[in-house]
């Protein structure tokens, strides 16, 4: 009755005992997954008997890279490589120099089916790979790379492919680096569904656990802060309570180890691609801290409405409150409610007015003094972006926290677990893939663009 039971032991005599055990599986799911191998195991002998096909047609040699001779045959020589199919052999010829140069391993057939020298594991397969390594620890990704596929990697392996791919990521922002510096523009990423939308940028510092000097595994952790920037759209949804709220999409990532300096020209490179010349309005959306707003001052003044995070102002008025009228108090409670509904109503001056009454208060002790003097000058200096009231009716956000959930999600849920501590080189390699990953260019740092899915 079945032509393909009968059929696939015919051409592939190693195939019977699948077929047999297929037969007798005992449930569906036992039925499935002696299939599947099945398939697996026919899909490696057609390659096989495709490469070998290929490898009997004659062979046209090149010339010696080093002294012009036409190469000669030296016979056919076995070679294999490992895919998310399993592990294909063939035999195909490899050259020689007649005058015997050292040129290495030259074999036609091999340049034809794009492969390099020493590559002994198929582009999906590396894909697979570090697309799970991206996710989750590599000791895990090895284990669920077998699971999903029956090809046995080791975590060492993984760790790797996704040092090789997160060079190739890094060395392509270097270049695009310098071609913006040149004053090239690199191309604008943004779909036209969401290019009217208000582009939104936030930046954020994340501490991640290093290992100490020297890259030994032990010895004391060192804390060092990655800076995170977000640079999204935003939209609005109804929450199920009938409210409005702003939402990220076409969300991009940009992270660096290292200064606000190191983030500067990165963020700057991706605010271009994602529209900030073209956007029609554009928030720089911070809290007070380290430095970015200075960046801001810098790279985005000039495009941007800045807004100061109000939870982050808020705590400000509250410090204030505090050294002036002692935290425990009703009246330095009462302050602090007003001025806070005050800020939020979008009268500003009023609250600046009132810490300006308050320093003319004579007999204010010195610290108290110098603490709503800091306060008065945080705000003064926060001038523009502080017209809280205004923001809301532009349908804005005042509050960082989409920005500070977005940099932290992508510090946070890989390079945080327990007992981790990482490298420079080990956690730059794979912060640049999972950005890859994040921002959609993943796919484009394996040589698969030609052949999808495989
Ligand atoms: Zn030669």
């Amino acid at each position: 009755m079945s032509c393909l039971k009968t059929s696939i032991p015919q051409v592939a005599s190693s195939l019977q005992e699948l077929v047999t055990a297929m037969e007798h599986a005992s449930s569906l799911g036992v039925m499935m997954l002696v299939a599947w191998r099945l398939a697996r195991q026919l899909a490696v002998k057609l390659v096989e008997e495709e490469l070998t096909r290929r490898a009997q047609r004659p062979t046209e040699w090149p010339n010696c890279e080093k002294c012009g001779r036409k190469l000669e045959s030296k016979g056919f020589v076995e070679r294999q490589l490992t895919g998310l199919i399993g592990t294909v052999r063939w035999e195909r010829r490899e050259g020689r120099c007649p005058a015997r140069c050292e040129i290495g391993q030259v074999a036609p057939l091999d340049t034809e089916l794009g492969l390099q020298p020493n590559q002994r594991t198929s582009a999906g397969l590396k894909r697979a790979a570090c697309a799970l390594a991206v996710f989750v620890p590599f000791e895990i990704a090895a284990v669920l790379l077998s699971l999903l596929t029956e090809v046995v990697v080791s975590p060492g392996s993984i760790w790797n492919w996704v040092q090789g791919a997160g060079q190739e990521a890094m060395n392509r922002l270097k270049r695009q680096l310098e071609a913006l510096e040149n004053g090239r523009m690199p191309d604008e990423d943004v779909e036209a569904a969401v290019a009217s939308l208000p582009l939104l940028v936030g930046a954020d510092g994340v501490m991640v656990p290093f290992r100490p000097d020297g890259g030994k595994p032990n010895g004391r952790i060192v804390w060092r802060e990655v800076k995170v920037a977000v640079l999204a759209r935003l939209s609005q949804r109804i929450t199920h309570t009938g409210e409005q709220a702003s939402q990220l999409v076409h969300r991009r990532l940009v992270a660096v180890l290292g200064s606000i300096d190191d983030l500067s020209p990165r963020l700057w490179l991706e605010a271009t691609r994602q529209g900030i010349l073209s956007a029609k309005t554009v928030v720089w959306l911070c809290d007070g801290g380290r430095g970015f707003w200075r960046l801001f001052r810098d790279r985005f003044e000039k495009h941007a409405q800045g807004i100061l995070d109000f939870y982050h102002a808020a705590q400000n008025l509250w410090k204030g409150a505090k050294a002036w009228l002692d935290g425990r108090t009703k009246r330095s409670r009462q302050w602090f409610a007003q001025a806070r509904r005050k800020l939020r109503r979008g009268k500003a001056n009023e609250v600046l007015a009132d810490i300006q009454a308050a320093l003319a208060l004579e007999g204010l002790p010195d610290s108290a003094r110098k603490t709503l003097q800091n306060l008065y000058d945080y705000l003064d200096t926060h001038r523009d972006h502080i017209d809280y009231a205004r923001f809301k009716e532009l349908g804005l956000p005042i509050g960082s926290g989409l920005v500070e959930s977005a940099c932290k999600w992508l510090i946070q849920q890989r390079f945080k677990g327990v007992g981790m501590r990482w490298s420079e080189d080990g956690f730059n390699h794979l912060l640049h893939l999972r950005l890859a990953w994040v921002n959609g260019r993943f796919d484009d740092l394996f040589a698969l663009a030609a052949s999808p899915g495989c």
